[in-house]
């Protein structure tokens, strides 16, 4: 049966739920924010573990000049973001349904 919307009903890539006006091999929202929640929790560690090391080695090949070690702070925080967001873009894209 048609709905009121005209939308067509479309099944889920995962679950097979069906749910209105959903593109072709698309994932509901439920399946949707599972994979969310297991790329950024993914993306975290892996942007942790990146993180730590480019802070271990700032922090033996830094001068102890405050002007280098502040920088040097700014660039672990920034790596941690990069990483985080490139990972968690890879990880929706090429993990598994
Ligand atoms: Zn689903």
């Amino acid at each position: 049966m048609p709905l009121l919307s005209g939308l067509p009903e479309v099944p889920c890539a995962k679950c097979g739920r069906r749910v209105p006006g959903l593109a072709w091999t698309a994932l509901c929202p439920e399946c949707r924010w599972e994979r969310e929640g297991r790329a950024r929790r993914l993306s975290s560690r892996i942007a942790l573990a990146g993180t730590a090391a480019l802070g271990v080695y700032l922090l033996f090949r830094l001068p102890p000049d405050p002007t280098a070690r502040l920088y040097g702070g700014l660039a672990v925080v920034v790596t941690y973001l990069i990483i985080r967001r490139i990972v968690t873009r890879l990880a929706m894209e090429f993990l598994p349904p």
